[in-house]
């Protein structure tokens, strides 16, 4: 299907408005379920699939009136842009403007993988996939359902997490229809992600690549990789100006979070528990404690195991009814960054 014809495909296909609820249908993420998902894809819709990150939330990246229905299924904030996602390197210069030999070497060295950059818009890119903003965040996901999604629809897609804005991203079919049921056509089930974080977001339109967002690939292998890579503060107001994301909200289960310094947890869960509130405790350490109300999960000392596991269990503590998730603070190292990035944020207040 043509560019540009998408109000008509919305009028044969597709309801231009979550108002109107859709019926979500279920696949595995088989040869049978990719087809149907890139028939979706072309045709506006919206299908949740598998990355190595987290489930994202698709849709052709080139059309304005699918992106919009992404914004509307996750109640998104218009001006927090999207990152578009391409079967490989090769197809850069359909989304990105003026690409430089620096970022094509990042990209040559991190992709398919977490990383995703920050470039000049091409012009085939709409504002809306980016938010207003005149660079695009690009990467190629690790992720082999993802690149047979791409490669089938024949279009690049642009593909945030697929959550409901503020929740815990998902790492699990389930999660994403927890949230998304009724709003989107297609979830496809390719089984837990493998990563269990977002990427990392990395700004290459400056004089030194600047780190936007922690994510899946360390800043140590980074600056082991690029040499100097500037780091910006969440608070920061340039910061927020560049990676308009910074200024939401995020990953926040239902519960209150409250982080703590390492070894401080049981002290801490005692006020709420002697409330009688329900509470858990979140600790790398052995936790011997127990105390009606109080639920305890030990999270592996392997950082890369933890972040994995991390969305998961925000969202598990939440559906048992927990009120406080008490979360000892993780070394910030490798990927103990971006779990200590993505707790602050679901500690912070609304
Ligand atoms: P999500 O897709 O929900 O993981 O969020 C995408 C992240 O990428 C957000 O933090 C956005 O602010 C960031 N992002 C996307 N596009 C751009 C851009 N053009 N410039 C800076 N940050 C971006
Ligand atoms: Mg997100």
């Amino acid at each position: 299907m043509a560019q540009g014809d998408g109000c008509q495909a919305l009028l044969v296909g597709y309801p231009v408005s979550v108002n109107a609820p859709v019926r979500t249908e279920l696949l595995q993420a088989d040869e049978a379920g990719i087809r149907r998902a890139a028939d979706v894809i072309r045709a506006h819709g919206l299908v949740a699939f598998p990355t190595e990150t987290v489930y994202g939330l698709g849709a052709n990246a080139l059309s304005e009136p699918a992106v919009l229905r992404i914004f509307e299924a996750k109640d998104r904030p218009r001006g927090n842009p999207l990152i578009v996602h391409l079967a490989e390197a090769a197809q850069l210069a359909t989304v990105a403007a003026d690409v430089s030999t620096r970022a094509r070497d990042v990209a040559a060295r991190f992709w398919p993988g977490p990383l995703t950059l920050v470039l000049p818009r091409a012009a085939a890119v709409p504002l809306v996939t980016t938010g207003g903003l005149d660079t695009v965040a690009v990467r190629v996901p690790d992720h082999p359902v993802a690149w047979a999604l791409i490669e089938a629809a024949g279009v690049p897609i642009a593909a945030p997490s697929a959550n409901r804005s503020g929740r815990p991203s998902p790492t699990r079919a389930g999660h994403v229809r927890d949230d998304l049921d009724g709003r989107i056509e297609l979830i496809l089930d390719g089984g837990p992600t493998p990563v269990g974080v977002e990427s990392t977001v990395l700004d290459m339109t400056g004089e030194s690549p600047l780190l936007l967002r922690p994510g899946g690939v360390p800043l140590e292998a980074l600056r082991e990789a690029l040499g100097p890579v500037r780091v910006v503060a969440g608070a920061d107001h340039e910061a927020a100006g560049r990676s308009p994301g910074l200024r939401y909200r995020h990953y926040a289960p239902r519960a209150e979070v409250v982080l703590v310094d390492p070894g401080a947890g049981e002290t801490a869960v005692q006020p709420w528990l002697a409330a009688g509130r329900p509470v858990a405790l979140v600790s790398q350490r052995l936790i011997t404690l127990e105390r009606p109300r109080l639920t305890v999960r030990v999270m592996p000392a392997d950082l890369v195991a933890y972040a994995r596991d991390l969305f998961a269990l925000l969202r598990e503590l939440d559906t048992a009814g927990v009120e406080i998730i008490v979360v000892e603070a993780v070394p910030e190292r490798g990927l103990g960054r971006t779990i200590m990035d993505r707790l602050r944020r679901a500690a912070a207040p609304s």
